[in-house]
């Protein structure tokens, strides 16, 4: 098909030229003094990413999902108990992960398009009398369902229980496009993966680990050997891995990270804000809801869309990519055809979003959804009016 594909799923996300151009280039030696040298301008500045002074960045060769098991692994032990909650997919499936350990799983599970509440998980925390809860898993950004939690609020629920559980996040969907503070919100393990708002493709799990998390991983009995952090950090002191590293995609990440800090975090969160809201005044304007329940839990990072009854999402997914050649996200799980993902994260601008709704109501409006041409598009493009840019 002529022209660009729109990847307008939440993640991987489109492909910046300047990464993908870092990335052609010849392999060096993982063990020289040139690797080394990138691995050492690398960390700094991921920790920057993480907005964490204290914290240790860790690089794993693994989709998000090994970077889920990597945190569990070095902070429990088998049979510890966990806090952990289920609004959507991923955090219910990072649940599992910790089942499939043999962690005592505490699991609330709320409905999909739910936030995770502060007052819920203190809840939760204040009635474990004897503090036995060793972790708190909890979920920044809910792909499934487009809704984020308030990190800063899970770690307020903590101090206020006067609980001692690690607090561990999955922000593999959130880092880079949605405000995420590792010291200040006293985060102990962010996991995070490259492909969503890293710019990069997928293949890297990224952790950053507080010193709290790092005195657990010395008690903590679980197995572990590929996804060990010991080895990890020792080795990257010297600017190298226990094992071979993804040289390629650490060319990418040093020119994704220069492309992050030098647009500005606060303004990468503004711009994320502004497209998100763009998304979500189309969506109203078709008539539609999003999954997501409450508007002060949407996530700037997709929006999830059910379509009406009786209408397929995978037909008008299927629609979109084979003949517009725009790439949405499916409804996962039970939302499976009746929703439909847009991703508004990454290298993004005002126009490829316009376009990617332009698409949308091509689609709905070919499959016989009601909607009015235009309708959406024209209340991005008032929104985009009157929200001032940067
Ligand atoms: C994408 C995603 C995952 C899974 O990451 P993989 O790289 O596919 O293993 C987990 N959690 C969230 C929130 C995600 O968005």
């Amino acid at each position: 098909m002529a022209g660009r594909l729109f990847l307008q799923i939440p993640g991987p996300t489109n492909l910046p030229e300047r990464v993908q151009r870092a990335m052609d280039q010849a392999l060096i030696n993982h063990r020289g003094q040139e690797f080394a040298t990138l691995t050492k301008k690398i960390m700094p500045r991921l920790k920057q990413i993480f907005r964490t002074q204290e914290g240790t960045p860790i690089i794993f060769p693994s989709s998000g999902s090994g970077a889920w098991e990597s945190c569990l692994v070095n902070t429990l032990s088998p049979g510890d108990p966990v806090l952990a909650f289920s609004i959507g997919q991923f955090s219910g499936d990072w649940a599992k992960a910790a089942r499939a350990h043999g962690y005592k799983v505490d699991l609330v599970e709320l409905p999909w398009g739910s936030a995770i509440s502060e007052d819920l998980a203190y809840e939760k925390l204040a009635a474990d009398k004897g503090k036995t809860y060793k972790a708190v898993l909890t979920i920044h950004n809910e792909t499934s369902t487009g809704v984020s939690t308030d990190v800063k609020a899970m770690r307020a629920a903590l101090d206020r229980a006067k609980h001692p559980a690690l607090l561990l996040v999955d922000t593999i969907s959130g880092l880079a496009s949605i405000d995420l503070r590792c010291d200040e919100w006293g985060v102990d393990v962010a996991v995070a993966g490259s492909q969503k708002g890293l710019l990069l493709p997928p293949g890297l799990g990224v952790l950053c680990v507080s010193n709290k998390a790092l005195k657990a991983m010395e008690s903590a009995q679980s197995p572990r050997y590929y996804f060990d952090w010991a080895p990890m950090i020792e080795r990257n002191r010297a600017g190298i891995f226990p094992y071979t590293p993804v040289t390629q995609l650490l060319y990418g990440m040093d020119v994704a990270l220069d492309m992050l800090l030098d647009e500005g975090l606060d303004a990468i969160f503004k711009r994320h804000h502004r497209l998100a809201e763009g998304v979500r005044r189309a969506v109203k304007a078709w008539g539609l809801s999003t999954v997501a329940l409450k508007p002060e839990n949407a996530s700037n990072v997709l929006t999830a869309v059910y379509l009406p009854q009786g209408h397929d999402a995978d037909a008008l997914i299927a629609l979109t990519e084979n003949q517009l050649n725009l790439a949405l996200g499916a409804g996962l799980g039970p939302l499976a055809g009746r929703a439909f993902r847009i991703g508004h994260l990454g290298w993004l601008n005002e126009l490829e979003v316009l376009a990617t709704l332009s698409g949308v109501e091509l689609g709905m409006k070919s499959l016989g959804v009601p909607c009015t041409l235009g309708s959406g598009v024209a209340a991005c493009q008032q929104w985009f009016l009157e929200s001032k840019a940067g």
